[in-house]
């Protein structure tokens, strides 16, 4: 077996003794530890730690890092993740000592350089968005839905106003029905047509005086401009109620349409997708939201504001819904998006939405005769295809599609979702990727629907772990592993 397909724990190179490092003979006397520290904080024993060598400890990590599937070594066509790469300059700007060395608990004074670039982002993504008032400090896109809807039932208990519902289109991110409830309203769900927009009918036939907010993603996880979007915000303030717009999808619109010019009233940033933090397995990720004016005194607090020359942590929001987040958010990730948004300028970031329109529909048109796309023959930044007819004439699934691309080193792209597209495969290129990677991927994809069912049936063939039970293994996972 190829050493980076081991299996071997560092606990089975482990050898008594063997050390890393040798220090000198120390020079001070030795004292037992017991007269150093209490016994209730001393140990029976040593802990049963591996004991390896400073080599084989450096390729057991570097060989299982290898394992890893990276923006930087394969493409990833992650539909709905925005997994586009993440320029190496703003790793560096970001591990700049005077950036990466900051305490959170500096005194205003001592950090003016990074509360000025702080106020710029919250500038600049209150411009992208055509809102008012932003907040950075959410972790996350989905902690961002759960403070815009906490915010929003602020705003209308300051009102008072008793609103309990909260409406989304089938077609939405598990996180917002998920944020509705964790919020405290009632989610309900609105059909979508068979093109994949909004049912009107059905919303009309929903709203009323106890909806709160209507959350929307536009585009859609169809990767569809919802045309109607005037239409239904001017309908949803009619009702008095909100609009949310889950900005995930901001990718394809960045410079060409604003979610405030549109009727949005609240919406998020994944800055994590949108605008390169690095992102995936869980790591840091950022959810800034903006909101218009009259929401703006419930935002968490802190604020980063400017009186002159003098930028300051403003906590003095007495309408505030609070902290949502330790600190000042995760501003490592701010930091590189800001950096981002700065290089590209307005006009770079307009460029980004529209390469990324133009890669989706490139690999949307060479693939769709395979890989039917229900929804039309036009997308914006994603576009969501079907095996159904591969499932149907030749036994071929979505999954298997998904685990074959494995095999050919591919990221497979986010597979049945949205639901409402049966044997979904949501393929999101972005406008990092060049036209070689797509044909390549394309002829792939066309390649796989030839191949031998059976064989696709236990792909993928060349990976340490080829199908696992995907609930088991992350209810039971089996931490060591034995032969
Ligand atoms: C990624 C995503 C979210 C959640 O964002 P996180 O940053 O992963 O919490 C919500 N909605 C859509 C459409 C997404 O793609």
């Amino acid at each position: 077996m190829h050493k980076n397909q081991s299996t071997e724990l560092l606990f089975d190179l482990s050898r008594a003794g063997r050390r890393c490092h040798r220090l000198p003979a120390s020079d001070v006397p030795a004292a037992p530890l017991k007269d150093l520290l209490p016994a209730s904080a001393l140990a029976d024993a040593p802990p049963p730690l591996p004991e390896v060598g400073e080599i084989d400890l450096i390729r057991h990590y570097v060989n299982l890092s290898t394992r890893n599937m990276s923006i930087d070594t394969n493409f990833y066509p992650l539909g709905s993740c925005t997994m586009k790469y993440n320029p190496k300059r703003h790793e560096r700007l970001s591990s700049l000592p005077g950036m990466a060395d900051m305490h959170p608990l500096q005194s205003d004074e001592s950090c003016q350089g990074m509360l000025a670039l702080l106020f710029e982002m919250q500038n600049i993504l209150g411009e992208i968005a055509g809102l008012d008032a932003v907040s950075l400090q959410p972790a996350a896109g989905a902690q961002g839905e759960l403070t815009a809807l906490l915010v929003a039932a602020a705003y209308f208990r300051d009102r008072g106003e008793k609103r309990t519902r909260v409406l989304i289109p089938d077609s939405a991110h598990g996180t917002n029905p998920a944020s509705a409830a964790i919020a405290g309203f009632d989610a309900v769900s609105i059909k979508s047509t068979a093109k994949g927009l909004v049912d009107l009918e059905d919303l009309k036939s929903r709203l009323d005086a106890r909806t709160a907010v209507f959350m929307i993603t536009n585009p859609n996880t169809l990767g569809l401009f919802d045309d109607q979007i005037a239409t239904i915000t001017e309908l949803i303030h009619q009702h008095g109620a909100l609009v949310y717009l889950d900005g995930a999808n901001m990718n394809a619109i960045l410079g060409i349409t604003r979610p405030g010019d549109f009727g949005v009233d609240m919406m998020h940033y994944n800055v994590h997708k949108t605008f390169t933090g690095p992102h995936g397995a869980g790591g840091p990720g950022s959810g800034p939201i903006a909101v218009r004016k009259q929401l703006a005194p419930f935002l968490p607090a802190p604020l980063v504001t400017r009186q002159g020359e003098r930028y300051e942590l403003d906590y003095d929001r007495p309408q505030s819904i609070g902290r949502v987040r330790s600190f000042f958010g995760n501003v490592g990730i701010l930091v590189r998006g800001y950096c981002y948004i700065r290089t590209l300028g307005a006009a770079g970031l307009r460029e980004v939405s529209e390469n990324a329109v133009l890669n989706a529909n490139y690999l949307l048109s060479r693939v769709k005769h395979v890989y039917e796309v229900p929804q039309g023959d036009r997308c914006m930044h994603e576009f969501v295809a079907s095996a159904r007819t591969l499932r149907r004439e030749r036994k071929i699934s979505a999954m298997d599609v998904a685990k074959r691309l494995l095999d050919y080193g591919y990221h497979a792209p986010t597979v049945y979702f949205p639901l409402v597209v049966p044997e979904a495969i949501m393929i999101e290129p972005t406008e990092t990727e060049s036209k070689e990677t797509l044909d390549a991927f394309a002829d792939t994809l066309l390649r796989i629907r030839d191949e031998d069912a059976g064989y696709l049936h236990d792909a993928p063939h060349t990976l340490t772990i080829s199908r696992p039970d995907e609930v088991k293994a992350a209810k039971e996972p089996i931490l060591r592993w034995k032969p």
